[in-house]
């Protein structure tokens, strides 16, 4: 049986280990901007979410991304919640 191997990511929120296209990746560019990277292709350090603004409420409460990016103003998480509530809405489904 030929299985290919797929790779896994944690998610900061819930802890939860996903195939890694099943989940968002947040990533922190050299300018320190911290964004939503749903193709998981841009530059800088990366964390990984579901696409769930709960695991981002959750990842908010335990502080998960602040270990990972350092301070992270209110204002970003509101954005973080924004395109993640866009990212988990299903393809054809946008207006
Ligand atoms: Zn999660």
């Amino acid at each position: 049986m030929v299985q290919k191997k797929i790779p896994m990511r944690q998610c900061v929120g819930c802890g939860a280990s996903r195939p890694k296209k099943e989940l968002v990746r947040v990533v922190k560019n050299a300018a320190g901007d911290i964004s939503l990277d749903p193709a998981g292709k841009k530059p800088g350090r990366g964390a990984y979410l579901c696409p769930d603004p709960a695991c981002l409420a959750k990842a908010q409460k335990k502080k998960a991304l602040e270990r990972a990016f350092g301070a992270i103003p209110p204002e970003v998480y509101e954005s973080l919640q924004t395109q993640l509530a866009q990212a988990a809405r299903p393809e054809g489904t946008k207006e």
